[in-house]
């Protein structure tokens, strides 16, 4: 398994429920890749995925599963909108979508996962290639080599293609796909802002905003349960070479739509995705996610069926969420499960010499 996030130690976690040997290679010294939840003295936050929506059943399947805390993502009370200007209360809130939340951040989700799969997982372990010998697979990373009969690319196609070296190459249909997809939200700050307090609340708002100026376009209330811990989250979609936002230009954008409570954070977080080597590839990337996400030819796998993808850019069923990722790690895994299972009876009628 080539990535520790949650699509590849999902898979992982089901191949060994069917009795599969598995190792998880991850390049970071952490697991959870774009589930990333930052600890501050008051409490986790997500800088990476943050919510799982109705009809994610899978998520849902997951949670119940690991036993992971949720809750509700608030959303009673006015959102605002921003212009020049400043702020303007808007009647109710059409930003905010029903949703869930895990309690203590997204990264709760693959922590349980890692706990489960113990030393079946390498951290500080990048690989940098793949070559296929007879039936087996050598993977090369930066503490030695591990041998495999199927390795599971469990990282975005693009970044795969451009870090990974393969022998003998992808096929050349296979290769254009992956370089062409693009990493969902690989272009994206995301900031939490941090506070003694969820003061909008008091005011019968309900933390949400959409900004025409910027540098956060979209925010929304990422408190706990009840509102504690207090935190504002909000979104900067990045051009390529455009500066992350401060935090003292985030501050100024708060204190513009929410007023002067706004203006003594405890905390403030930014984390530019667009600078993160371990989700997003050096060169740029061309496709579009309507074009290349859930492609036919990412549910085929390739090298004589033996490689597999199981990143959330591959999915059918939500491409881009982490239900996406657990979709992909199923049919990945279920590819698997079913080329051990027919090998293992061709095994078992040569035992009895049955070679009809
Ligand atoms: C800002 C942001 C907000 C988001 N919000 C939401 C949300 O609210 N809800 C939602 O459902 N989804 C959301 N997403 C998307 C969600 O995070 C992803 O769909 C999901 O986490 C992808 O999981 P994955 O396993 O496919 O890939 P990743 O999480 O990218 O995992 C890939 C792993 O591979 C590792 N890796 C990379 N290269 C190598 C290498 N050479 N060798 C070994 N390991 C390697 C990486 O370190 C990483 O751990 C958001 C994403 C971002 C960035």
């Amino acid at each position: 398994m080539i990535g520790g996030g949650i699509g590849g130690l999902a898979a992982a976690a089901e191949l060994v429920r069917h009795g599969l040997a598995c190792r998880v290679l991850e390049s970071q010294d952490r697991v959870g890749g774009r589930l990333l939840s930052h600890a501050s003295a008051a409490g986790r936050f997500d800088l990476g995925a943050t919510w799982y929506w109705p009809g994610e059943t899978r998520v849902a399947a997951l949670v119940e599963n690991l036993q992971v805390a949720t809750h509700l993502q608030h959303r009673s009370g006015d959102a605002m909108y921003h212009a020049a200007g400043g702020g303007r209360r808007m009647e109710g809130n059409p930003i905010d979508v029903a949703s869930g939340r895990f309690s203590y951040g997204a990264s709760s989700l693959a922590e349980g996962l890692a706990n489960r799969l113990g030393g079946d997982v390498s951290l500080g372990t990048r690989v940098h290639r793949i070559e296929q010998s007879g039936t087996d697979f050598t993977v090369s990373h930066s503490a030695g080599t591990v041998s495999a009969p199927h390795v599971i690319l469990a990282l975005p196609p693009s970044l795969a293609v451009q870090t990974i070296e393969f022998k003998p190459a992808m096929p050349d249909d296979v290769r254009a796909l992956a370089a062409a997809t693009p990493v969902w939200m690989g272009t994206v700050a995301k900031a939490v802002i941090v506070y003694a307090a969820a003061f909008w609340r008091h005011q019968g708002l309900a933390g949400a905003a959409i900004s025409h100026i910027g540098p956060l376009r979209e925010l929304h209330d990422m408190s706990g349960p009840d509102g504690v811990p207090a935190a504002l989250f909000g979104f900067a979609p990045l051009a390529p070479g455009e500066p992350t936002p401060s935090e003292r230009d985030i501050v100024d954008q708060l204190v513009d739509i929410f007023g002067p409570d706004a203006a003594t954070p405890l905390e403030v977080v930014v984390k530019d995705w667009r600078h993160d080597i371990n989700t997003v590839p050096p060169l740029p990337v061309t496709g579009l996610p309507m074009e290349t996400y859930g492609h036919p030819r990412f549910q085929q796998p390739f090298a004589d069926g033996r490689i597999h993808w199981a990143s959330t850019e591959t999915a059918l069923s939500a491409p881009g969420h982490i239900e996406g990722a657990l979709a992909a790690a199923e049919r990945a895994v279920r590819a698997i499960t079913i080329q051990a299972a027919s090998s293992s009876a061709a095994t078992a009628q040569f035992h009895r010499g049955d070679t009809r």
